[in-house]
């Protein structure tokens, strides 16, 4: 039973509120770059838990299929079809798992996700290569203008499938040497904006990118943080060295810790073998208590 290590370095996720990456509200209060005709054209609202909130009831799913100068789709291109197939299926999978986990805590949420259902919940976009820069602010900015400026209001989109929360997915047709990881924009009060997003790079140095990597990276919407790293920042709920060594030994399957089956070190593409323990369950807002959070002195949940 031997784990490999190399997986974690590769699943390197970023919350933020990195240094430079909290913004005041105000600094920023255009209405966005917008291509095609604005939806939105009033401020942003603040919301204390982002555009996710707990894991619980309906969670209202955006797919934002994103073409960059260097890495663009082709929608008529029977291959870029078939990724773009997989990545709803991936996403299915992902949201599926988390739902039949939110179970075993008695707990009830439903993704709304599949835009071959929902159209509304598909958009084509055109950014910048900023957007493929994971730290980069400027990158981040122009999601969320576009974002505020072509897509519906999170309220509109609330009312119109009930939901409690809203995740943005971008989706980017990353060839197979891309060398960069997924990452999930986590916004709180005094942002400029609420938006938070996953953002996917389809392929990379690692493969394809997994199920269970998209089920991380949308846990880490509603609070989760990662379990493979002290945090640095003051971003990642208080993580320490010695926290990440008791889940290495005790909770090695943690899926906030591996994205990988962890015996093997395989991506699993058809299901996901990993678990979410109560570290997690706490940090989502499905349990009152974490006795790991407590014993390695964590950050309180935010739910
Ligand atoms: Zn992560």
């Amino acid at each position: 039973m031997k784990i490999r290590y190399t997986v974690v370095i590769f699943i390197i996720c970023l919350t933020f509120a990195l240094t430079g990456c909290y913004i005041r509200p105000g600094l920023y209060d255009s209405t966005g770059i917008s291509e095609t005709s604005a939806t939105e054209v009033t401020t942003p609202p603040q919301l204390p838990h982002g555009s996710a909130d707990s894991c619980e009831g309906i969670v209202a799913v955006v797919s934002i299929y994103v073409s960059t100068p260097s890495y663009s789709w082709d929608f008529t291109d029977p291959a870029d079809k078939q990724t773009i197939s997989q990545t709803l299926g991936f996403l299915k999978l992902a949201t599926s798992w988390i739902e039949t986990e939110a179970s075993s805590w008695n707990k009830f949420v439903d993704f709304k996700c599949d835009w071959t259902v929902n159209p509304g919940l598909y958009y084509e976009a055109k950014m910048s290569d900023d957007i493929l820069v994971n730290s980069d602010m400027q990158g981040i900015q122009e999601v969320w203008k576009y974002i505020a400026g072509n897509i519906a209001p999170i309220d509109e989109i609330k009312s119109e499938f009930g939901a409690n929360s809203v995740v943005y997915m971008l989706f980017v047709n990353t060839p197979s040497n891309f060398n960069r990881n997924s990452s999930t924009i986590v916004c709180e009060e005094g942002f400029a904006y609420p938006y938070e997003f996953c953002r996917i790079y389809c392929n990379g140095i690692d493969g394809e990118e997994n199920p269970a990597s998209y089920a991380h990276e949308i846990l880490h919407t509603f609070g989760a943080p990662d379990l493979y790293k002290a945090d640095d920042f003051g971003n990642n709920c208080g993580t320490t060295e010695e926290l990440v060594e008791y889940v290495q030994e005790n909770l090695p399957n943690e899926i906030m810790y591996v994205t990988y089956d962890y015996q093997t070190g395989l991506p699993y593409y058809d299901h996901i073998s990993n678990e979410l323990t109560e570290i997690t369950a706490y940090y989502i807002g499905w349990t009152d208590k974490s006795e790991v959070a407590e014993e390695f002195g964590m950050d309180l949940s935010k739910h």
